[in-house]
């Protein structure tokens, strides 16, 4: 059984105001490792009241504490970058942990460290670059109209499971960059990593106590975050469902607040006649089937032309069947389990929809595998209507709907533009005229056009419709995490 040596800080302890300290309760959660369902250790189930303190440490911390008040950009520049150089002396451990924790298989996730690091790197330099503007009067020289920008306040963060140190490092980065103080909530599934990094924090001494704060759970603990008056803005990540609840929640606030939500999608893929169709096959099976298919931007609607229809099928599922499932933390493992029980027998289901409900044929999978934990055949579904429940709905595993074959580009957009989501989408072809038309028309956060999954610090990523609305990464990220405040001065007074 894969196992990590002991944790350098204590799971039964949260960190709040620079301080390791006990839950106001003795409820706990069991955290597992998805390949085998054992349980790897306990952690407390926060309350409101944990919260209330949480939230209390970051707002003191805001207002009164040195992290707004005193330090330059060029010390919290400093701070951030001390922070990933902790990060990247203790990567080994963390990687391990986050393998375990998580399923994933460990050369993934140490692709997530190197951009974990990069990310704090790069949004240092923010932190020391935050900028105004200058705005000449109208019709009075002697007004003085600039701008300031100042950073939004206490921002409450609430994570999905599926990674959790990279969207950690999505959401933290920029806000400590702006100047921010932050409560973080992880995914109730894969806390351990979001308390390495706090420890991590820590062990810097140069974050204030109060400007980073954890809190672990689930609906309870998150509904008192995105419920409490001392917070200026929501970060969230997670399904279309809690995100629509979110939005409601926090309008119904006494001070309104704030919000980005990141949702789920159902993420289309095209694939054009005139491609390399084994390559082009393999990089499909990745878009879909990395992290065991729990993407957001997952290729899960894959058009495929009719003219190479039938020469396609069997190299998709001669790529699906190839992916070794194994031990995640074996270097040559490329696919691991799914998160739980939950989402297992949510995939399961789905598969069970697509057989009976939707009649679409099985090309590969369907099957649950390894006869352990919570594991499931990567699974390609062919002939699908497009407008059949697997192929419209999120099922977060790995699972693919091939659709039925097309034959115009200018169908696949019209259709593709009432997609509920708009997160991510992808193109193969080497057509300039046909990439063109699917990048200007269709509306999605991310466009991939002869690759899918990458992603770097410096994009923005995000989405439209029900995919959410405020972005993550890139500079259009650290200035949502700042609001402006225009300054007017009479200079002839
Ligand atoms: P989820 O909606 O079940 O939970 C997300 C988070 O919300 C968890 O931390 C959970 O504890 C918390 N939560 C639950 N109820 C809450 C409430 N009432 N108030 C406040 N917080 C509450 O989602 P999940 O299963 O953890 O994650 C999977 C979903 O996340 C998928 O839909 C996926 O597409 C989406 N996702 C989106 C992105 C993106 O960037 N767009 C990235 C990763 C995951």
């Amino acid at each position: 059984m894969a196992s990590f040596s002991k944790l350098p800080f204590d799971e039964k302890l949260i960190y709040i105001n620079g301080r390791w300290t006990e839950s106001s309760t003795t409820q706990t959660c069991n955290v597992e490792n998805p390949d085998t369902a054992d349980v790897i250790a306990v952690v407390p189930e926060c309350t409101a009241e944990d919260l209330d303190r949480a939230v209390h440490a970051a707002y003191t911390a805001f207002h009164d504490g040195p992290w707004v008040n005193e330090f330059s950009g060029a010390q919290r520049r400093d701070a951030m970058l001390a922070l990933a150089d902790a990060i990247e002396k203790s990567r080994g451990e963390i990687e391990l942990i986050e393998s375990i924790n998580t399923g994933k298989p460990i050369t993934d996730v140490r692709g997530e460290l190197d951009d974990t690091i990069d990310l704090f790197r790069h949004f240092a330099g923010y932190a020391d670059k935050v900028e105004g503007r200058h705005i000449a009067a109208q019709n009075n020289s002697s007004l003085e109209g600039y701008t300031v920008k100042v950073p939004v306040g206490v921002v409450g963060f609430i994570n999905a499971f599926n990674y959790p140190i990279c969207l950690l490092a999505w959401k933290v980065a920029p806000a400590l960059a702006a100047g921010c103080t932050v409560v973080f909530k992880p995914g109730p599934q894969t806390p351990l990593t979001t308390q390495y990094f706090a420890h991590l924090l820590d062990s810097t001494n140069k974050f204030p106590p109060g400007v980073f704060n954890v809190v672990l759970g689930g609906v309870t603990v998150g509904q008192a975050l995105v419920d409490h008056d001392l917070v200026d803005k929501i970060g969230f990540t997670g399904s279309v469902a809690t995100g629509k609840h979110v939005i409601r929640s926090t309008a119904s606030t006494r001070n309104v607040r704030s919000t980005s939500v990141e949702l789920g999608g159902k993420s289309p893929g095209v694939v054009m006649p005139d491609v390399d169709l084994d390559k082009t096959a393999k990089l499909v099976v990745s878009g879909c089937m990395s992290n065991a298919g729990m993407n957001c931007n997952a290729l899960t609607r894959l058009w495929v032309h009719r003219s190479i229809y039938d020469d396609f099928m069997p190299r998709l599922k001669a790529a699906a069947e190839s992916l070794k499932l194994d031990t995640p933390q074996q270097d040559d493992t490329e696919m691991g389990p799914l998160i739980d029980r939950r989402q297992y027998e949510r995939v399961l289901e789905y598969i069970r929809i697509g057989k009976e409900e939707d009649k679409a044929s099985v090309l590969t999978g369907g099957e649950p595998a390894l006869g352990r934990g919570y594991w499931i055949q990567p699974t390609l579904f062919y002939n699908v209507d497009p407008k059949a429940r697997i192929a419209t709905e999120e099922i977060f595993g790995p699972v693919l709907s091939v659709l039925q074959p097309f034959d115009s580009l200018d169908e696949v957009i019209e259709i593709e533009r009432k997609n509920e989501f708009g997160l991510a989408a992808g193109i193969f072809s080497r057509n300039h005229q046909d990439i063109a038309k699917f990048t200007r028309k269709l509306r999605s956060g991310t466009i991939w056009v002869n690759n899918y999954n990458t992603l770097y610090s410096y994009l923005p990523f995000g989405g439209f419709r029900n995919s959410g609305f405020g972005r993550e990464l890139g500079y259009e990220s650290f200035d949502g995490y700042l609001a402006p405040k225009a300054i007017i001065d009479d200079i002839s007074f």
